[in-house]
C-alpha cells in the first residue's frame, strides 16, 4: 500500500497520524494513507522556500524552462500510468482523468516557454535624457490551495507559472486527492528543481490551509475551491495585504434557442451536465430552453441520458466515474429532494445505483418545470444534476442566465449570428461558449470568471503573468 508524505524542502516528510485514500469506485479498494501535516510543518515548508527564493528568483531563465519541460515531458511521457491513478483516486473516467494528465504536461510545456519571454518595456521619459524600463519579478513565496477534482491540473496551472516567474511554492492540495500532488513533487524534484522551491503540505484545510493563508512568510495565496473557503481567504489577504487569486464556484447557464441544431444542444447539454460526474466549476447546471424546442430538447436529452453507463472509472465502458465521496453523494441527494419540494419535477435519474463493486454512484439526474428563482438554480451542487428552466425567447433567456451570483462559464446553442454575437457580449460570464459545451477549457487562454465565481488576476495562458510577477518601474540618467 502507498503511503503519501509532505514533500518539504527536498525531503519526504511522514506523520504518525494518517488518514485512508479510498477509491470512489470500489470502497474495498483502499489506495493509501495519507500523512496528516500539522502547523508545525507549514512553517518549515514556507522557511524552505523563503531560504530558497533569492537563488530561484534570480536563477537563469534557460533553467527554469529546461525543469519546467522535463517536467512536462515525464507527466506526459507517464499519461496512463497517472491517468489510472487520478482515475483511481478521484473518480473520473479513465478517459477523463489522461485527459486531465495531458492538459497538465501540456501546461508545464506551455509555460517552459513563456519562462523564456518574460517581457518588459523601455520608454522615455518626460525627463530629457531619461529612460523608463518597465520589469517584471518574482513575488515570492506562493501559498497555494487546490481542490480534489482536478487533483493534477489545478497543481499544474498553479505551479508551472508560479515556477516560470521565478516563485517558490508551498501548495495545499485537497485531502481526498493526495496521490496526484505527490507524484507531481516526485517529479519537479527529479526534474532538477532545487531544494525548497516547491514543498508540498498534506493535511487538512481548517489546520495546514488556513495556517499557510495566515503565515506571514507567504506573499500572495492562490485558491481554487468552494466560495465560502475563498471569502474567508479573502478577508485575511486583505488584513495581510498581500495578494490573492481566487477560483470558486460556478451555476453555469447553457441557453438553448428555438433554432438551435438539436443534436448539437443535446450533446452540449449531456457533455456540461454530467460528464466528469458534474464536478466541475465549469459545468451547465442550468438549462435555459426556449419554449418552441423544450419538449423536443428534453425528451432528446433524456434519451441520451439513458443510454450513459454509470460505472467504475477504470471500465473503459463506463460514460460517467462515481462521486469523489459520501459526503458529496449525500449533498446531491439533498439538493434533488430540496428542488422537488420547490416543485421541481424529477424527469430522469437522481438514484442511488448499487453496481458491481461498492462505490458512491448516481445515475445523473434531470428536473424540468423549474424557474431560476429555486434554491436549485441558484446554488452550486457539483454533481451530475441539471434543471431545465423554460424561457419565451432570447431577452428572457440572457436575462435568466445572468441572474445568478456567479459568473464563470455560459453557453447558447443557436444557428442565429444575431443571437450568438449578443449572447457573447452582453452574457455576465468571464468564459462564454457558442454551440460548445460550457466546460471543457484550452490549456493556453486565460481562465476565470466574474461575480462570485473569481476574484483577483485570471489563470493561466499569457494572463498567468500578472499574478505571478510584480511590476517595477526604474527611471534612468545615464
Ligand atoms: P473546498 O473549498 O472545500 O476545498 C478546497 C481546498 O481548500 C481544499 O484543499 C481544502 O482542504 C481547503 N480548505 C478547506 N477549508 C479551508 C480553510 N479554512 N482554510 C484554508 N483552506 C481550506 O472545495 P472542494 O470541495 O475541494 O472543491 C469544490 C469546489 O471547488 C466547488 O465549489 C468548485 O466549483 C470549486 N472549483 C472551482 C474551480 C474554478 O476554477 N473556478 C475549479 C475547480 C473547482
Amino acid at each position: 500500500m502507498e503511503s503519501y508524505k509532505s514533500f518539504i524542502g527536498g525531503k519526504w516528510v511522514g506523520t504518525e497520524a494518517t488518514t485512508h485514500n479510498v477509491n470512489p469506485s470500489d470502497t474495498k479498494d483502499l489506495l493509501g494513507l495519507a500523512a496528516q501535516s500539522g502547523i508545525e510543518h507549514v512553517n518549515q515548508a514556507v522557511a524552505a522556500a523563503r531560504e530558497a527564493f533569492p537563488a530561484w528568483s534570480t536563477s537563469p531563465i534557460q533553467l527554469r524552462s529546461r525543469i519546467l519541460d522535463v517536467t512536462g515531458n515525464e507527466i506526459l511521457a507517464r499519461r496512463d500510468e497517472l491517468g489510472r491513478l487520478l482515475a483511481s483516486e478521484e473518480g473520473k473516467t479513465l478517459r477523463e482523468a489522461t485527459g486531465e494528465v495531458i492538459r497538465a504536461g501540456e501546461i508545464f510545456k506551455f509555460m517552459a516557454g513563456e519562462a523564456l519571454r518574460i517581457p518588459g518595456e523601455v520608454l522615455d521619459s518626460t525627463r530629457p535624457g531619461m529612460t523608463v524600463e518597465i520589469t517584471r519579478e518574482a513575488v515570492g513565496v506562493i501559498g497555494m490551495i487546490t481542490p480534489w477534482n482536478f487533483p493534477i491540473a489545478i497543481p499544474a496551472w498553479k505551479t508551472a507559472p508560479a515556477l516560470a516567474f521565478g516563485n517558490c511554492v508551498v501548495i495545499k492540495p485537497a485531502e481526498l486527492v493526495p496521490a496526484s500532488a505527490q507524484v507531481l513533487a516526485d517529479i519537479l524534484h527529479r526534474a532538477g528543481l532545487p531544494d525548497g522551491v516547491f514543498n508540498l503540505v498534506l493535511g487538512k484545510g481548517s489546520v495546514v490551509g488556513q495556517a499557510l493563508i495566515e503565515h506571514p512568510g507567504i506573499d500572495a495565496i492562490s485558491f481554487t475551491g468552494s466560495q465560502g473557503v475563498g471569502e474567508n481567504i479573502a478577508q485575511i489577504a486583505a488584513s495581510r495585504m498581500i495578494r490573492c487569486q481566487l477560483e470558486m464556484g460556478g451555476k453555469n447557464p447553457l441557453v438553448v434557442m428555438d433554432d438551435a441544431d438539436i443534436d448539437i444542444a443535446v450533446e452540449c447539454a449531456l457533455d456540461g451536465s454530467f460528464f466528469a460526474t458534474g464536478q466541475r466549476c465549469t459545468a451547465s447546471s442550468r438549462l435555459i430552453v426556449q419554449s418552441g424546442i423544450h419538449d423536443q430538447f428534453v425528451e432528446r436529452l433524456v434519451s441520451r441520458m439513458k443510454a450513459i453507463n454509470v460505472g467504475h472509472a477504470l471500465d473503459p465502458q463506463t460514460h460517467i466515474g462515481p462521486v469523489v465521496d459520501l459526503r458529496q453523494l449525500e449533498s446531491n441527494f439533498s439538493h434533488v429532494h430540496s428542488a422537488r419540494a420547490e416543485g421541481a419535477e424529477l424527469i430522469y435519474g437522481g438514484e442511488r445505483l448499487d453496481l458491481a463493486t461498492p462505490g458512491f454512484y448516481m445515475s445523473p439526474a434531470l428536473l424540468i418545470a423549474t424557474h431560476n428563482d429555486m434554491k436549485i438554480n441558484q446554488d452550486e451542487v457539483f454533481g451530475p444534476v441539471a434543471s431545465v428552466i423554460p424561457a419565451a425567447d432570447f431577452d428572457e433567456a440572457l436575462a435568466i442566465a445572468n441572474n445568478t451570483r456567479f459568473g464563470l462559464s455560459s453557453g447558447i446553442v443557436t444557428r442565429s449570428l444575431k443571437h450568438a454575437a449578443a449572447f457573447k457580449r452582453h452574457s455576465q460570464a468571464g468564459m462564454v461558449m457558442v454551440n460548445a459545451p460550457t466546460a471543457g477549457v484550452d490549456p493556453h487562454v486565460p481562465f476565470g470568471g466574474r461575480k462570485a465565481s473569481s476574484f483577483g488576476p485570471r489563470e493561466q495562458g499569457r494572463y498567468a503573468i500578472e499574478f505571478y510577477t510584480s511590476v517595477k518601474t526604474s527611471y534612468i540618467q545615464p
